[in-house]
């Protein structure tokens, strides 16, 4: 599928959501007009009725939208946002919009309802949008894999500077100039570029900490390609791992596996989530796994599913979701393995290809 036959699938299926011609769906969330159009932009918005989708734009991205977009959606170019919303609302004939509830600010929520012709109203937008998202379409695999592509490249390369005197901070900096050197729109979120006892938080900053011999560090790293993002961590030993690193990081590879394994179609994300978690549970560790063992990947870097312990959301053929358990022993070290994997009709395909082995550089 092409993404002019997913963006047009998408907003059929936004007016199927519909229950009549007189009601509209406003969407104005940067992420959902993107995602509505394939067109980035910092403001405006698309307005879809049973009858038309429309991109509504100003001046600086309207020129640009008109010679990139193959309508659907029209390409409107707008000067007062709500005027022309609302010229468009005479015209159709719409007496109710549906706003995103879950983008909407309440400062919006009152601009729109004290302006607006038609009734503003909430009616699972947001909720009908993010189960659209959940399943990707080929077009946007393809990106997100191309994300991934480019951060390993970066990942590679920055590996041959990874020695015992380094900085987190520089490698972090040399990891965000490669993925931007090599294609990344830009790096999909902080970059984790941890070393030595900050590798037990999992959300560590990079920072003057310097690389010792005997030190595990810890990559989570991404790309943004096209909107998209990746997301990947690996843990490495610097100069040797003593017997507990090993361990714990082979402990952490089999609940990874575990997890892996588990994912298909059918089956819940919470399943995934206890495949791993059990595992490390039962090796002794489980107080020391506090985060879920992952989440959605897309245009946003955590999107649905959320993979927990208590996410209902069964899997279907074309989710991506990371499997990211890891181990983290305050004041000690942490393990973190992380994959994005696209679910496929017979089971799961991981989109990394670098080796999950521990390696010692
Ligand atoms: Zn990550
Ligand atoms: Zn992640």
């Amino acid at each position: 599928m092409t993404s002019r036959e997913r963006i047009a699938l998408a907003a059929e299926s936004i007016q199927d959501f519909l229950p009549d011609e007189h009601t509209a769906a406003l969407v104005t969330s940067g992420v959902n007009r993107r995602y509505l159009s394939g067109f980035p932009s910092s403001a405006g918005a698309v307005l879809i009725t049973k009858r038309s989708a429309k991109l509504l734009l100003d001046f600086r991205y309207f020129e640009a939208a008109q010679k990139t977009i193959q309508p659907p959606p029209e390409v409107i170019r707008c000067t007062r946002l709500i005027d022309d919303l609302n010229r468009i609302f005479l015209e159709e004939n719409i007496k109710s919009v549906i706003i995103e509830d879950e983008a909407v600010t309440v400062a919006q929520m009152k601009e729109f309802s004290d302006a607006m012709i038609p009734q503003v109203m909430s009616g699972g937008l947001s909720e009908k949008l993010c189960e659209l998202r959940m399943v990707k379409s080929d077009d946007e695999i393809e990106r997100i894999t191309t994300a991934q592509r480019i951060t390993e490249r970066a990942y590679t390369e920055v590996l041959n500077h990874l020695r015992p005197g380094v900085t987190e901070r520089s490698i972090a900096v040399e990891l965000e100039h490669l993925i931007k050197l090599y294609g990344g729109e830009r790096v999909a979120f902080d970059l984790i570029c941890i070393t030595g006892a900050n590798t037990s938080l999992p959300h560590g900053v990079p920072g003057e900490r310097v690389v010792g011999d005997g030190d595990f560090f810890t990559f989570d790293i991404g790309a943004v390609y096209e909107g998209y993002h990746s997301d990947m961590t690996r843990t490495v030993a610097v100069g040797h791992a003593d017997d507990d690193m090993r361990m714990i990081y082979d402990t952490v590879l089999t609940a990874h596996k575990k997890a892996f394994d588990a994912i298909r179609p059918g089956v819940t994300a919470s399943d995934i989530d206890k495949a791993a978690r059990d595992h490390i549970a039962e090796c002794g560790y489980g107080e020391y796994f506090g985060h879920s063992t992952g989440h959605g990947v897309g245009l946003e870097i955590h999107e649905a599913p959320t993979v927990s312990g208590k996410s209902p959301t069964v899997l279907k053929a074309g989710m991506v979701i990371t499997d990211e358990p890891g181990i983290y022993l305050p004041g000690r070290f942490g393990v973190r393995i992380e994959d994005t994997v696209l679910v496929c009709p017979d089971g799961a395909r991981s989109l990394a290809d670098i080796p999950k082995e521990l390696i010692i550089i």
